[in-house]
């Protein structure tokens, strides 16, 4: 069943990607909230939400949850790190926010590139 996060668990971690973001030059974008265990359009249901992947970040401008990132998993280990660092899971799916509707096109690629994880965007080129 998919329920918020609490922000305490994410927050210093969103505000180390928001600085990295803003350190390139980029405007750090707020997240909304982070839903585990299904998507954010599903909390308060019995339901999952639809997902095609592992996680997805609600990057279109007109969806409602705009800056919502959603985790199949349930584990918060899935978005910091045990020394309370952002994941490389968190930084791909902030990087969709940073560049919204890109897919993992090349804005993408140089979003999730100066968070960090430069592995991260070569893992998904081409795709
Ligand atoms: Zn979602
Ligand atoms: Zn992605």
């Amino acid at each position: 069943m998919a329920e918020p996060l609490d922000p305490d668990v994410y927050r210093a971690a969103v505000a180390a990607l928001g600085m990295k973001a803003a350190a390139a030059g980029r405007r750090a974008v707020p997240v909304s909230g982070i839903s585990v265990g299904g998507c954010a359009e599903a909390i308060g249901t019995p339901r999952r939400g639809a997902f095609r992947r592992r996680a997805q970040a609600h990057n279109h401008p007109r969806d409602p949850r705009f800056g919502w990132i959603c985790i199949l998993g349930t584990r918060a280990g899935r978005v910091v790190t045990p020394t309370g660092r952002p994941s490389a899971l968190l930084a791909h799916e902030y990087a969709h926010l940073l560049a919204p509707n890109s897919g993992h096109g090349q804005r993408w690629r140089a979003a999730v590139t100066a968070l960090g994880h430069p592995a991260e965007a070569k893992a998904r080129r081409g795709r």
